[in-house]
């Protein structure tokens, strides 16, 4: 006979936070687990850059929740965006209707942070979901397509430059990669649209790339893609973009059709919060549980949240994937001993390290005690990245695009499929 769950958790977001969470209390039927998205499926932010280069296949690096889902009773999925937070009666709105709970989980990650600059937030390229990945996949083949049509240099200058505001991990992996598919895949199949005109900008306004890692992971990136052509611009503050140009801080602009924003992040923002919950970022700020301050059911964990209570970390963590899946597991491990009686464990972010891809063969590991760089950390790279693909299936196609966009150097994802979608084409 089935036994009606006593609990109701919402939780509102699927990313590493939420579903590390949702799966861990799948068939623990002592709580009903509504997992509320906007989006009908899981993604893996780390790999975008290589949808948006047409390296990878979006569906590689996504999986939908339903299908996770299957046979796990507990467990149910509900497409929303959540629009409001009513607390005082245990409700949340999304724009497809409202659901109550007995507790409520915010997991609603970041999203893009343009620092007040309106035309850079209406004209740049973003990197922080599927669809960005796409229509940015779109929007570097359209202009490649104009700049085989231009006729005067500044024209194919202006179509071929590429500025990327932000060296950090996804900067240096995009400045990288789209450099080598200027080598690989723009002279042969666009032999006309450059000309040697397609330069690519990475503009950073610190003093180093891969600013959190260390000085010989920064070192190595500066390094490496100096050597594939990319123009480096340290110290540079992206001011505005203007009629194709970007306007640096420095006085000085760059000719080009594509600026990608991947510069910086601001908590996504729950309606209905007060404002005193909100701290640096935009981050909600929660206990050494990942609890709401003065709320008894309601929790944030992942990139949403801001907590000041682990010794290692007193301003918060890392935004990063291993801090809200190791959050998401040791919340379900908490709802557990809730249930028992139990007291809950405090949260501890255990540091693996970091990494980051800077080119085919060349990338950069830190361990909390050591450093590697060069072939062994591409192959380490690559192997930590396919582990927490979702789904058997995904994990292959994933190694065989791999295999196959690596040996050959010209995927052959080169398609133009959501035209209508290109918005904010200059
Ligand atoms: C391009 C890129 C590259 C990255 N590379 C790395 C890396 O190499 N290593 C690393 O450790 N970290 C990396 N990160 C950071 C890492 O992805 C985040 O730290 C991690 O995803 C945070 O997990 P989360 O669950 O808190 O949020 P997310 O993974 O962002 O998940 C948030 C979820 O909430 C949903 N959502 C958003 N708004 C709403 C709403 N209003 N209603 C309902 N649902 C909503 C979204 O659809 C999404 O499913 C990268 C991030 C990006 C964008």
């Amino acid at each position: 006979m089935k036994m009606s769950p006593t609990k109701k958790i919402v939780i509102v977001g699927g990313g590493f936070a939420g579903l590390n969470l949702a799966k861990k209390l799948a068939n623990h039927k002592e709580y009903e687990v509504i997992l509320v998205d906007k989006n009908n499926y899981h993604f893996f932010p780390p790999l975008l850059y290589q949808v948006s280069t047409a390296f990878i296949e979006a569906s590689n690096i996504s999986y939908p929740f339903r299908r996770m889902f299957q046979g796990k009773e507990n467990l149910t999925y509900y497409m929303g965006g959540l629009t409001n937070l009513d607390q005082a009666n245990n409700t949340i709105e999304t724009e497809n209707g409202s659901i109550s709970y007995d507790y409520l989980v915010l997991a609603m990650g970041t999203e893009t942070n343009y620092f007040g600059m309106e035309n850079v937030k209406a004209k740049a390229l973003p990197m922080k979901t599927i669809d960005d990945a796409l229509q940015m996949r779109n929007h570097i083949l359209l202009r490649l397509e104009e700049a085989v049509r231009a006729t005067n240099i500044r024209d194919k200058e202006r179509l071929g430059n590429v500025v990327i505001a932000g060296g950090g991990p996804t900067g240096v992996e995009l400045a990288g990669m789209l450099a080598e598919m200027n080598t690989n895949i723009v002279t042969k199949d666009y032999p006309t649209a450059r000309k040697g005109q397609g330069r690519i900008y990475l503009v950073d306004a610190g003093d180093s790339l891969l600013g959190p890692m260390s000085k010989k992971s920064q070192d190595e990136a500066y390094a490496v893609l100096n050597k594939l052509g990319v123009n480096v611009l340290l110290n540079t503050l992206v001011k505005d973009y203007v009629d194709d140009k970007v306007i640096l801080g420095n006085g000085e602009s760059i000719n080009s059709s594509t600026l990608i924003w991947a510069s910086g992040v601001i908590a996504r923002a729950v309606p209905g919060l007060p404002a005193e919950a909100v701290g640096r970022g935009k981050r909600i700020l929660v206990d050494e549980f990942n609890r709401l301050q003065n709320s008894a059911n309601i929790f944030v964990i992942g990139d949403q949240c801001l907590q000041a209570t682990d010794e290692k970390f007193p301003n918060g963590h890392p935004q990063l994937a291993q801090v809200a899946i190791q959050q998401g597991k040791l919340l379900a491990d908490n709802f557990l001993r809730l249930e028992k009686g139990e007291s809950l464990k405090p949260f501890h972010y255990n540091d693996k390290g970091s990494m980051a891809i800077i080119a085919k063969f060349k990338a950069v590991v830190d361990l909390p005690k050591g450093f590697f760089k060069g072939f062994f950390a591409w192959i380490v790279w690559l192997f930590i990245h396919i582990i927490p693909i979702a789904g058997f299936r995904n994990k292959g196609k994933l190694a065989f695009n791999w295999f196959w966009s690596f040996v050959t150097n010209d995927p052959t994802l080169r398609l133009i499929i959501r035209p209508q979608k290109e918005a904010k084409k200059s």
